[in-house]
């Protein structure tokens, strides 16, 4: 029997990606002749875990996302493409708010991650109905250092602790509005002093704003996100492994 707790997957294609140096948004370069956010759409509405899709997309690019890539090749369980924000957090929440009532599970996913294996979407989402709030990543293979303003080291940190996180970002969703509305609340009191807030994905504001633990699960090296110009050439080789 079909479990009836629904699920959404939020895919966030409204950055303008500024490292990759092109004109066209990384989310829509060519990947053996399709755009790249073809496949993580296609990934997440074959899986049947997943109830519907949004498609966070830049202003303007709603009617392009829509005939050049859903209708085109056919991709199922889109229920909505919206536009996105100014900052990554803005465009998730404005994916949160497009979801279903009855959704109760939300993943969020960058659409400039093209290779996301749809067995780590599965092993997330079991994670997520256990616990509620977990991240894809991988354990880091490079000592990573701290470095001040002017590139002096400032402190190697412990590399057994530390994971670079991915997508998909999953949470309950109420542990994530929950999460965005202290959220809120505290980027105001921040502004009124003059400090800035840096946001860079969303387990973060779980973190330091929700009610629950988010749980790190290890996803697949090959999960890449398309930054600069060789991640392109990376992952037309990877594509043969995922
Ligand atoms: O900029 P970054 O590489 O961290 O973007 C990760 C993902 O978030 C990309 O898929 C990008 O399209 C999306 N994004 C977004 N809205 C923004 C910034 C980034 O949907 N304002």
């Amino acid at each position: 029997m079909k479990n009836h707790t629904k699920t959404a997957a939020i895919i966030l294609a409204a950055g303008k990606g500024t490292r990759m140096q092109s004109r066209t948004p990384k989310q829509y370069l060519t990947l053996e002749n399709k755009p790249v956010l073809f496949y993580s759409l296609e990934t997440f509405s074959k899986l049947d875990i997943i109830d519907e899709i949004i498609l966070v997309v830049s202003e303007g690019e709603t009617d392009y996302c829509r005939e050049q890539i859903i209708e085109l090749y056919g991709i199922e369980k889109v229920k909505t493409i919206t536009e996105g924000g100014a900052e990554r957090y803005l465009s998730v929440w404005n994916g949160i708010k497009q979801v279903s009532p009855d959704v109760e599970y939300v993943m969020i996913h960058d659409s400039a991650r093209p290779l996301i294996a749809s067995q780590t979407i599965k092993e997330a989402h079991k994670v997520l109905i256990n616990k509620g709030a977990c991240v894809v990543g991988v354990p880091v293979k490079d000592t990573i250092k701290q470095v001040d303003e002017n590139l002096t080291v400032t402190e190697t940190l412990p590399r057994n602790t530390l994971w670079a996180a991915q997508t998909p970002q999953c949470f309950r969703k109420e542990v994530i509005a929950f999460a965005y509305n202290n959220m809120y609340k505290a980027i105001e009191e921040a502004r009124k002093s003059g400090e800035e807030v840096l946001i860079t994905d969303d387990a973060m504001i779980v973190e330091a704003y929700g009610d629950v633990r988010v749980c790190m699960i290890q996803g697949e090296y090959t999960n890449i996100k398309i930054t600069t110009p060789e991640d392109i050439e990376l992952a037309k080789l990877y594509m043969k492994y995922v």
